[in-house]
């Protein structure tokens, strides 16, 4: 959501003519665009504000100056506190508040302090037009995340989106399919819808007509069947809500990948309610059936977060019993951290760091094993990879994904970033499948 929403950002820069700076000692501007989910990554942002207050010293004792700028969910979090903790920090841009961003930029413009555009007024959330991130290596971009929603109702009790973001909006089926038809102008191959929870989306017209997932996933796959965009993802799936006419209509249309992100986050019903998810592991490992026996090899990711305050050993062992029996393809996994201003930071039975770190452990090495199992039975195969880029390790060789989302290493030339390809699939080298005698797909 952070990278879609920097991409519109970045792109409201770009058509007012602004250009990316070196670094911060030439910038006119530095956007922080945060995150909330963690403290870590809070911790992060305000290591960062603090290098920004010394450079900004330094640059207004040789005259010169820049604005800087806090957006996203910290900044909705903290507001103007950010401010009085940093006073380099000229404005704070909350998460529904982006509207106010070309006034930013029309104000600095001008030469004019950003103060002057304080304003009482609580900005309305509104969707960017487009989220394409600019191509790398002055190639064209191949992928575009397309938000569908904003905000989440589920406030499950270990999470601060739901306060950080406020309750869900869904942007309307006419705003998608224009930007999934500008994506498709621009030469884009592969998009992911994305919201907090897609599942839930549901807009209703003026005149009373509502358009829920399953419809928006038929609109989209209209929109896309002539276009060049091939692959469709969306992120992330509720549980709870998502619905058998969802998965037909996914089964139904090839443009939806064969993978699907499904958050479990405990195999335990009694840390499942704690944690608010409303449902249950039996509901959970039937829906996996359902998913199964409508899209025959679909893959499934899932997040998995242990350590939750009250969390057994028994309850740890069904979590581990939840992941043999699904067999997930990879997995996000994380100890529980109190999040402040959440419904879990009072609750009792805290787990000690030891314990915590001890029972992650179990869960990534079980993980593993699936994910090695799971890979190694590619060896052998033919498969279609959209290309994504240059191996970091070797620069003669290219790094591309499978529609089941699995990394894949192939011999091949820069040019072919962002086209389709078919490898043969010779072996595997930690998580990624190395292939060979990649042939790009005819008319791509
Ligand atoms: S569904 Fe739960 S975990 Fe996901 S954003 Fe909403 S509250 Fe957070």
């Amino acid at each position: 959501m952070n990278s879609a929403e920097s991409a519109a950002l970045a792109l409201v820069l770009r058509e007012r003519g602004w250009s990316p700076a070196e670094n911060g000692e030439s910038a006119d501007m530095v956007l922080l665009n945060t995150c909330a989910v963690r403290q870590t990554a809070e911790q992060r942002v305000m290591g960062r504000l603090a290098q920004y207050q010394a450079l900004k010293r330094s640059r207004r004792s040789l005259g010169q100056t820049f604005a800087l700028v806090v957006a996203g969910c910290m900044a909705e979090r903290l507001g103007d506190s950010l401010k009085e903790k940093f006073d380099a920090v000229d404005y704070v841009m909350g998460t529904a508040a982006r509207s106010v961003f070309p006034v930013i930029l029309e104000t600095l413009e001008k030469g004019q302090s950003l103060t002057a555009i304080l304003t009482d007024e609580k900005p309305q959330f509104s969707f960017s037009a487009s989220h394409l991130e600019e191509g790398r290596l002055g190639l064209k971009s191949f992928h575009s995340f397309v938000p569908i929603m904003h905000g989440c109702n589920n406030y499950c009790s270990y999470c601060i989106v739901p306060y950080v973001r406020g309750r869900e909006i869904s942007r309307s089926p006419a705003s998608i399919t224009a930007e999934i038809r500008l994506l498709a102008g621009r030469g884009v191959r592969a998009i992911t819808l994305l919201g907090q929870n897609v599942n839930s989306y549901r807009f209703e017209d003026e005149a009373g007509r509502v358009t829920d997932f399953p419809a928006l996933l038929e609109l989209t796959a209209r929109e896309t069947e002539k276009s060049p965009i091939r692959w469709v993802r969306f992120l992330s799936s509720h549980p709870k809500d998502l619905s058998s006419d969802a998965i037909r209509v996914m089964a139904e249309h090839r443009v939806f990948c064969r993978h699907l992100h499904l958050c479990v986050q405990h195999g335990s019903n009694a840390v499942l309610t704690a944690m608010n998810r409303r449902y249950t592991r039996e509901r959970y490992l039937d829906l996996v059936d359902e998913i199964r026996q409508a899209i025959p090899g679909i893959t499934l990711s899932t997040d998995i977060l242990v350590g939750f305050p009250g969390e057994t050993e028994a309850d740890l062992e069904l979590t581990l019993d939840l992941m043999e029996r699904v067999k997930f393809h990879y997995a996000y996994m994380y100890h529980y951290n109190p999040r402040e201003g959440t419904a879990a930071y009072d609750l009792p039975g805290r787990i000690g760091e030891a314990v915590k770190r001890e029972r992650l452990a179990r869960v990534i090495a079980l993980q593993k094993k699936h994910t090695q199992e799971l890979l190694k039975q590619r060896i052998g195969s033919r498969e279609t990879i959209l290309i994504e880029g240059i191996s970091r390790k070797n620069a003669d060789e290219l790094i591309g994904r499978t529609e089941r989302d699995e990394m894949a290493v192939v011999s091949g030339k820069a040019d072919a970033i962002g086209r389709f390809a078919r490898v043969s699939i010779s072996s595997l080298c930690g998580n990624t499948l190395r292939a060979k005698e990649l042939t790009l797909c005819p008319g791509d």
